[in-house]
């Protein structure tokens, strides 16, 4: 082994109540002065600001770079598999298709176990490990028992992990996997955390905190250190080191994300590493969204929903506990969004991003999008601001009330095919029976004609109409080809850009509708900017349907194709 000098690190607990000071170096629970709950950790603030940015220089991009900020006392006690440093990807086809250029997502996806639970696993463990612990308990929805589990497995930590019997059962086998107990209750998951909480009391078990901890809130600030370096310079006019996204955009149950990241952008800022802070957006399935309604009503304590209705098991939180005390403030002071969506939006959304810009998620991930989504076309995220969405978990075997019926389609290939062991070679092509049978794929097909300018507009309709596969696109690039291609092609529907150079889309509709062979064929129009009222006179009855650009997600366009072209 080569010689290491590991590093140590000075940390200090102090209580938000009191203010009332402590060495880290034991488990925590209340303020020994005040009995207040929620505990800060404490660095030598001074001494960081003297080293970062430089000091990060050499060091690996992973989440321990930011080590000084991190309440792990001594490096050798550091469990870790490469957590963290994951890519902050801008969202391409999404970005257009919102018309909001600067959306970005953190690929948390990519962590040792496939969620943002791999920064608080790799934390709470070391410390747990620093602490002398042996054997821990776990109240989980899923990812914290499974990233938990594999940590604890590299630390020599036997793990009790209590899951609702509601978590689909292949993260429950993958939990069972890496050796820890699993304890599934029948129950929602507020109540699982309640028999967790029993069985370690009875048994005299060390019990992760969640939230109330201090690992899981100073893990999730990495994730806020990471998207501040890695945002691109030009996106900020400040001129500091470092840079802070319009909005970061979180699918929320505990909280403790946003909680971490927020408490980063407040320590960024004391560092003089970014000189403002993020807008937060927290978003819950509408079927257990506690924090959305505690927040509509004005309340300063959450009310809890005793009865979540949501499929996104991951995230339904009945009982936020603390985190909405604190989110709530930091939202009411400097803006920000509490905002529910429907499961159906969430799957959509799910859909958007796998089919757009090739990003399967779980779905708790996709009501962060979902949510996206909602705030955009509220008006609440202006198109131009800089968005940074947590894609916080990979997908699991996707759950099949995802794709409908139709997901796939069965090819029958003909059964009276050569038997010998060289006749199966020498006709190991397709066979005209199969030929046959592949073109009976063909029937029913729409043929639509798309006339932009703006090719990248026009990428993004086919892929859009081509994720449902029965679509044949005709593609004109200006008005004139667009009329040519019409007449040619007879399309069942047009979809039409209004501002093009050279012939633009009213002459192109004036043009279409005063031929006969052509006038019949539906036209939706589809428009960069707000119309004029003397536009909208010149459109109105000679077309199908006005949509704005960047204003639509697939399935409404789709629906409205389907509609028309049918
Ligand atoms: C835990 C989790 C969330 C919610 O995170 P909190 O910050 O604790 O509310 C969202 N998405 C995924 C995939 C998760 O595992
Ligand atoms: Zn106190």
């Amino acid at each position: 082994m080569t010689k290491q000098s590991y590093f140590k690190n000075q940390v200090w607990l102090e209580c938000a109540s009191c203010g009332h000071r402590t060495h880290f170096d034991r488990p925590v629970t209340n303020c020994e002065k005040c009995g207040g709950e929620w505990i800060d950790a404490r660095y030598d603030y001074n001494a960081v600001e003297q080293a970062w940015p430089d000091a990060l220089q050499n060091r690996p991009f992973d989440m321990w770079r930011y080590r000084e900020l991190m309440p792990l006392r001594d490096d050798v006690h550091k469990v870790t598999m490469g957590e963290g440093g994951t890519p902050l990807l801008h969202a391409t086809n999404l970005s257009l298709m919102l018309g909001a250029p600067h959306v970005y997502f953190k690929d948390e996806r990519q962590g040792p176990t496939g969620s943002f639970k791999d920064r608080q696993a790799s934390l709470a463990i070391s410390v747990m490990k620093e602490l002398g612990i042996t054997e821990a308990v776990v109240a989980s929805t899923g990812n914290v028992a499974i990233s938990y589990s594999a940590y604890s497995a590299l630390a020599g930590i036997k793990m009790w992990t209590f899951l609702t019997s509601l978590v689909p059962p292949e993260k429950m086998h993958e939990v069972a996997l890496y050796g820890s107990e699993v304890i599934k209750v029948t129950a929602t998951y507020d109540h699982t955390k309640k028999v967790a909480a029993d069985f370690a009391n009875r048994k005299g078990i060390y019990q992760d905190r969640g939230i109330r901890g201090i690992s899981a809130r100073e893990a999730m600030k990495t994730l806020a250190f990471e998207i501040a370096e890695q945002l691109p310079p030009q996106l900020d006019p400040a001129n500091t080191p470092w840079r802070t996204p319009d909005w970061y955009i979180q699918a929320v149950s505990g909280g403790m994300g946003p909680v971490g990241v927020w408490k980063a952008f407040e320590e960024m800022v004391t560092l003089g590493l970014v000189d403002r802070m993020p807008k937060l957006a927290c978003i819950q399935a509408a079927g257990c969204a506690p924090m959305v309604q505690s927040f509509e009503k004005g309340l300063e304590e959450a009310e809890p929903i005793l009865n979540p209705q949501t499929r996104v098991i991951t995230i339904a939180t009945g009982s936020p506990g603390p985190a909405y005390n604190y989110l709530s403030r930091v939202i009411r002071e400097h803006g920000g969004a509490f905002e529910a969506v429907t499961d159906e939006e969430t799957f959509r959304a799910m859909h958007v991003m796998a089919k757009l810009d090739g990003v399967s998620m779980e779905p708790a991930a996709a009501t962060a999008f979902a949510g996206l989504f909602k705030l955009i076309s509220k008006g609440v995220i202006k198109r131009d601001e800089v968005i940074v969405v947590n894609c916080s978990g990979h997908t699991f075997p996707v759950e099949k009330h995802l794709l409908g019926d139709e997901w796939a389609r069965t090819v029958e290939v003909p059964q009276d095919l050569p038997k010998t062991q060289e006749t199966v070679k020498a006709e190991s092509r397709p066979t005209e029976g199969l030929l046959g049978s592949l073109e009976q794929l063909d029937e029913h097909v729409q043929s639509i004609a798309i006339i932009e300018d703006d090719p990248q507009a026009r990428l993004l309709l086919r892929r859009i109409l081509q994720t449902r596969g029965d679509y044949r696109v005709f593609e004109a690039a200006d008005g004139a080809a667009g009329i040519e291609i019409v007449r040619q092609e007879h399309p069942d529907i047009i979809l039409l850009d209004l501002m093009m150079p050279g012939v633009d889309g009213f002459e192109v509709l004036e043009s279409l509708k005063a031929d006969e062979t052509t006038s019949d064929v539906p036209v939706i129009v589809i428009s960069a900017k707000e119309l004029t009222q003397d536009e909208r006179e010149r459109l109105s009855g000679q077309i199908d349907k006005l949509m704005q650009k960047g204003n639509f997600t697939d399935e409404e366009l789709l629906e409205e194709i389907l509609k028309r072209a049918a």
